[in-house]
């Protein structure tokens, strides 16, 4: 019998840094990983062979030893307004999603972090899938690698994906040294080269990660609020019962604190009856005042089986107006992508859970 082959290392799990003391270690000069990045990110090309600046016999070493493998895109659903959504397939018969969304000015990518979510909000798709793991560094920058082939995306004509955005599946800061990487490669310019701004981070507020991130990363911040008080965010986001509030502010002031032109993003969810009335308004103005601030608004986009109504255009725009009035900057996002379900909190894939699901049915069995 023969020994099974030993495994190859996928490339597109190595930053910078880490495919630099790869070729190290095959006794090569680092400035192998700047050659191998060009064709990987930008001429898309993953195949060591087409690689005609490497020398013939390097390029046998690297099949041998790693490849170069994004993860499959299993359907490549296109809406009638623009938008895009991909269903990417990873081991198992789990699925995540990854979303595309043009507008005049730019295009945003919106890449998911884990399968399902530990988290479970109330009021999101995603949730209702439970977890099952973290993905790796190249399944979250396999996301744009996918993206940008599929649109055509060309590095040095017109780029197609100017932000990208991980808001999708999953919270990034519970697979933290993952996200770090993938959002590293997004923005280097042997990567993606998008700058610096224009990579956000959606959290619901894991506390002590966000600390950890203003040490190694100077990337968008935005944070899901969704309520004004302990109280109700405990329902909304049980995260919160963990990290309420006052903490989850203090994280944040420290994040913008000696960054100039940053500010930090909130996003709000408008629940018809719940979070949605003009006394939560004037809270939420009370809460965040002396933050540097932007609001999205984000009407609620719902799936099947939620308990949770869209507010109505009269009461969104009546919270906007009192946001505005505190001289708050307040936006309501565009519903996109409806006729996908590719909306914020709609991204469901297909996830086998390990556990939640199972326990909440033993729970409600006892
Ligand atoms: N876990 C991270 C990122 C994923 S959610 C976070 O919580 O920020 C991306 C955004 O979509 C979050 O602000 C989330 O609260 C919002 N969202 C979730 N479900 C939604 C729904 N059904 N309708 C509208 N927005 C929703």
């Amino acid at each position: 019998m023969t020994a099974p082959p030993p495994a190859r290392i996928n490339l597109l799990d190595l930053d910078r840094r880490d495919l630099e003391a790869f070729f190290v270690s095959l006794g090569e000069k680092p400035f192998r990983a700047t050659q191998v990045m060009k064709w990987i990110y930008h001429e898309r090309v993953i195949d060591f062979a087409a690689m005609t600046n490497l020398s013939k016999a390097l390029r046998e070493r690297l099949a041998e030893r790693a490849e170069i493998r994004p993860p499959a895109v299993a359907l490549d659903q296109a809406s009638r307004d623009g938008s895009h959504k991909w269903l990417i397939r990873l081991d198992s018969g789990n699925c995540i999603e990854t979303v595309f969304i043009p507008e005049p000015d730019r295009g945003t990518l919106c890449v998911s972090s884990q399968i399902g979510c530990p988290l479970d909000c109330s009021f999101c798709a995603t949730a209702q899938q439970g977890f099952n793991r973290n993905l790796t560094v190249a399944e979250i920058i396999g996301q744009v690698w996918q993206a940008s082939r599929s649109l055509g995306d060309a590095r040095n004509g017109n780029r197609v994906i100017t932000n990208i955005v991980l808001m999708g599946m999953g919270e990034p800061l519970l697979n933290f040294a993952n996200v770090v990487k993938a959002t590293d490669l997004m923005q280097d310019d042997l990567g993606f080269g998008i700058s610096k701004r224009r990579v956000t981070l959606s959290t619901a507020g894991v506390v002590p990660a966000l600390y950890r991130l203003r040490d190694v990363s100077e990337i968008s911040l935005a944070v899901s609020l969704h309520a004004p008080s302990d109280e109700l965010r405990n329902e909304l986001v049980p995260l919160n019962r963990k990290y309420p509030l006052a903490e989850l502010l203090a994280a944040c002031r420290h994040y913008i604190a000696d960054r100039p032109h940053r500010r930090v993003t909130w996003e709000y969810v408008l629940l018809e009856g719940v979070n949605d009335s003009e006394a939560h308004a004037r809270a939420l103005a009370a809460l965040i005042e002396d933050i540097p601030s932007k609001v999205n608004l984000i009407p609620f986009n719902p799936f099947p089986g939620t308990r949770y109504r869209r507010s109505g255009p009269a009461a969104i725009a009546r919270f906007q107006a009192v946001l505005l009035a505190h001289g708050l900057t307040a936006v309501t996002r565009k519903t996109r992508g409806d006729d996908i379900a590719a909306a914020c909190g709609q991204l469901a894939g297909q996830v086998q859970a390990r556990g939640r699901r199972l326990e909440r049915a033993a729970r409600a069995a006892r």
